[in-house]
């Protein structure tokens, strides 16, 4: 990150896993090591379960809430090929994961597709094993550009759910807000490739909406039309104020309850539980004419991280690409496991660096942002520059 120039990305700080203070010359002092015992907690008592994986920082979309053109173009300082963890060193460090009680690891960056022999990647991942001596639950978020050609091999590979990121069916719509004049019916081609591919079994296919006021909110109920009873849970986001290169304004957020009362007025909808502790979306199911949730007719989400944050129970960290382990998608500070995996570590030692980090975690900026009165919230772009999700991983 340091070759970032500071008009696009000030470096994030990177915290150092080891205590480099020296009792006697030339000897680290290292921390007391922790074993891998599946049962780690932060200081708000929050498990780990889910690790996201950024594989790549480049994206062939230039989606003005997370790549704009002006900031992401020909001459932005995307990393070198030397600074990305390679597939042995991130299957390393999901081992170690795995063994602090991770169970679902998810691929994303970036645009996870562009990593050349990205299969390889997952037969590695899906070989590993979770406390439960079961393969992890192993995803993968995309734009859907590739997925039509990659949905069979990524299968075969070993992953077994996709979620696709779709702002709107009307073509002049998404080729608008993905900036490259991408068309929607190849997206859709790469959807229809995931369910023949079987990446869509027992519900595991996602399409995720982001909303923005002012620019797609008039896509939500053809987007519900069009998913509903096709076996895709659709899952509508509020525009984040993650970054610092999207312009983010609170306007252009459209609250959940907003996107919720608006499928109402069409369709009958019964809140459902949440499928597993730390779920970032409130599922809401299609009701049948007896007024019953009908898994046929399937569900929606809906995503609601600035006006609902759910801070309290996030479970998740996240891997950059280039080996910086972040604990909040508005983290501004990432701690360094690739030297540490680099600079020949045990396993014993990643193991207990990430139980370290792990249980020194407080973070939880969305419920702090939430609970600040509107002109105290800090500007986009104003304090401590957060990192942009391209890099750290969506
Ligand atoms: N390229 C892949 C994709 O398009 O899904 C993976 C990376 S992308 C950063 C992951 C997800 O983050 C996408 O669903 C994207 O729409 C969402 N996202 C990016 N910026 C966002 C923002 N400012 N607010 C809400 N969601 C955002």
């Amino acid at each position: 990150m340091s070759d970032r120039p500071s008009s696009v990305s000030a470096a994030p700080r990177t915290i150092p896993v080891l205590d480099w203070r020296q009792s006697q010359p030339s000897r680290p002092v290292t921390l007391p090591l922790l074993q891998a015992q599946g049962q780690l907690q932060d200081r708000l008592q929050r498990p780990l379960r889910d690790l996201r994986i950024s594989v790549t920082d480049r994206c062939n979309f230039r989606c003005s809430y997370c790549m704009p053109k002006e900031v992401f173009d020909k001459d932005y300082p995307y990393l070198p090929h030397a600074s990305l963890l390679s597939f042995e060193e991130i299957t390393v460090l999901a081992r170690q994961f795995l063994a602090h009680g991770v169970r679902k690891i998810r691929l994303t960056g970036g645009e996870p597709l562009l990593r050349k022999n990205l299969e390889r990647l997952i037969e590695q991942l899906a070989a590993l094993r979770t406390i439960d001596g079961v393969a992890p639950d192993l995803t993968l978020t995309t734009n859907g550009s590739l997925l039509a050609r990659k949905a069979a091999s990524l299968k075969a590979a070993g992953l077994r759910r996709v979620t696709v990121s779709l702002d709107g069916l009307d073509d002049a719509t998404f080729r608008r807000m993905n900036d490259v004049d991408f068309p929607v019916s190849d997206v859709l081609a790469g959807i229809e490739a995931a369910q023949r591919a079987g990446l869509g079994a027992d519900g595991g296919l996602k399409v995720n909406m982001v909303v923005k006021r002012g620019t797609n909110e008039q896509e939500i109920l053809p987007m519900a039309r069009y998913f509903r009873s096709r076996g895709v849970t659709l899952r509508f986001i509020e525009y984040m104020d993650v970054g610092a290169t999207n312009g983010w304004r609170m306007d252009e957020v459209l609250p959940s309850a907003e996107v919720i009362a608006l499928l109402r007025q069409e369709f009958a909808l019964l809140p459902l539980e949440a499928a597993a502790p730390g779920e970032t979306a409130q599922r809401w199911g299609y009701a049948n004419a007896q007024g019953q949730w009908d898994p046929a007719l399937g569900e929606v989400g809906v995503i609601s991280s600035v006006t609902q944050a759910f801070c309290h129970d996030c479970n998740r960290a996240r891997l950059s690409t280039e080996g910086q382990l972040y604990l909040c998608l508005f983290g501004h500070q990432g701690h360094d496991l690739r030297s540490l995996v680099r600079g020949g570590a045990s396993e014993a030692e990643i193991a207990s660096a990430i139980a370290h980090i792990w249980q020194g975690r407080s973070d939880r900026y969305s419920e702090l942002r939430a609970s600040l009165p509107a002109e105290a919230a800090p500007a986009p772009g104003e304090g401590r520059r957060r990192v942009e999700m391209s890099y750290i991983g969506g």
